[in-house]
């Protein structure tokens, strides 16, 4: 960990010239602020005033000057930028004009559900798997949705055109400190995967949010427009952002049953029951767009039911083959539009509840449950994920462990702004009704 003075000393000595104060909005955008080199050690000390009002789910005109606090543990130089006149970046802590925690800022709120794991003594350990699509741009510069290449899972050059991209992408990830373990072609053309280490869930969402500006970043400047939308294509496969998880104590995996056994533990049966328990819920964060929907169909490893399984890729909740201290749960719902703060302070809440009131998990669904027909699911007792935008909306209400997670200021700016982008959706006329009803009636 470095100190202020590690900091300030390393941008005289390294010649930093900017530093972009980054924050995220509630409907998970970056967002940020650059100053010069002379302000950062008062925004060390003080923080730096920022208008608010203009964020999304931030402030009201009213009381619009808030105040940006560098987390030192997030500064890295941008690589990307030019040597002479570096710019570097923290990543910031959102307080009011008088110093008082800002109750708007997502980081605070997973902040809180970490310290409620941590007095529990839990560590909640967080590998994401970020897909996402290069398209190529047009003569103007403008991103289209052709993809750039046709290549599917795991081929490579000359049918995977992502390769150079990709690799720069993780060269300058591991320039930031991320540890990549996996890069791959993934099975839509034009869609890729980069895997990179788990960590504790708060360095995680700051990481998710990283790679995000990089990859968007790098593909620009290979002339590809990079998109993390859940399903660009019609008829191919999404992007989700599975969440791989486990819970520690004293660095023991709590999710290893241990003795070599092929199963979970109790306490990972009871974390997932509390997921499952809280999923409808927690669906319009971790699925925020319309178009996030549009994933959730047979046949394109995106779950449909609310079911676990080991090794099956269909459901929602699954067990990678359990290896000891590399046991874990991985959710196989959320996509990469999603709030990464807000998302995953659900899902830990979400499964610490499970802990607490020792919910029991239902029977593992080992089927590929995309064939199940409308009696079975009822025969078995498997529900569905919200099939909407809307009807998910209407999930997050009835739950009130999601308003509890999320703080009143958050929930309710959260639904207006949704339901307002659902009923904006809704009331347009689109091409499908257009080739459909056009002529047929
Ligand atoms: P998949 O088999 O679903 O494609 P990947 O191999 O692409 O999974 O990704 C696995 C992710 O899980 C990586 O980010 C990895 O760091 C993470 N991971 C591995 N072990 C753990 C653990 N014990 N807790 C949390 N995440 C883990
Ligand atoms: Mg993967
Ligand atoms: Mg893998
Ligand atoms: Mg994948
Ligand atoms: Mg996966």
């Amino acid at each position: 960990m470095a100190s202020k003075n590690d900091i300030l000393k390393f941008i005289e000595q390294n010649d930093v010239k900017f530093v972009r104060l980054q924050f995220t909005d509630i409907l998970g955008r970056l967002k940020n602020i650059a100053i010069t080199e002379r302000q950062v050690e008062r925004a060390l000390e003080e923080g730096i005033i920022f208008d608010a009002s203009a964020i999304a789910g931030f402030s009201e005109v009213e009381s619009s000057d808030m105040l940006l606090l560098p987390d030192i543990n997030t500064f890295t130089i941008i690589p990307w930028r030019p040597q002479h006149g570096k710019v570097a970046r923290f990543i910031c802590d959102i307080k009011n004009y008088d110093g008082t925690q800002f109750i708007g800022d997502p980081r605070y709120v997973l902040k809180k559900s970490v310290e409620k794991a941590e007095k529990l003594g839990y560590t909640f350990n967080v590998g994401p798997e970020c897909e996402f699509f290069l398209f190529h741009t047009d003569s103007e510069g403008r991103p289209t949705a052709k993809t750039h290449d046709y290549a599917s899972y795991c081929d490579l050059a000359p049918m995977d055109l992502g390769e150079n991209c990709r690799r720069e992408i993780c060269m300058v990830l591991e320039e930031m400190g991320f540890e990549i373990e996996a890069l791959h072609h993934e099975n839509a053309a034009g869609q890729h995967e980069i895997d990179f280490k788990y960590s504790d869930v708060l360095t995680a969402a700051d990481r998710i949010m990283t790679f995000r500006m990089v990859v968007k970043t790098i593909a620009q400047r290979n002339g590809l427009h990079a998109t993390f939308m859940p399903k660009p294509i019609f008829n191919a496969f999404g992007s989700g952002m599975h969440i791989n998880m486990s819970l520690s104590k004293e660095g023991k995996n709590l999710f290893n049953a241990g003795n070599g056994s092929m199963d979970i533990s109790d306490v990972a049966k009871m974390f997932g029951a509390g997921i499952l328990n809280h999923i409808n819920g927690i669906t319009a964060v971790a699925n925020p767009l319309v178009n996030s929907y549009k994933r959730f169909v047979p046949g394109f490893e995106a779950p449909v039911h609310i079911a676990w399984s080991h090794m099956n890729r269909s459901p929602l909740l699954r067990v990678p083959a359990p290896k000891g201290e590399a046991t874990r749960l991985e959710l196989r719902s959320p996509d990469s539009s999603c709030n990464p703060y807000l998302t995953l302070a659900l899902v830990l809440e979400a499964g610490l509840d499970g802990l607490q009131k020792e919910m029991q998990i239902p029977l593992p669904v080992d089927i590929n449950t995309y064939s199940l027909t409308a009696e079975k699911e009822k025969e078995l007792g498997i529900q569905r994920l919200p099939s909407n935008l809307l009807l998910a909306i209407e999930e997050m209400k009835k739950d009130p462990y999601i308003k509890e997670v999320l703080g009143e200021h958050i929930y309710s700016k959260y639904i207006a702004a949704k339901e307002a982008e659902w009923a904006a959706y809704n009331n347009y006329v689109h091409q499908w009704e257009i080739d459909n009803y056009l002529t047929a009636f």
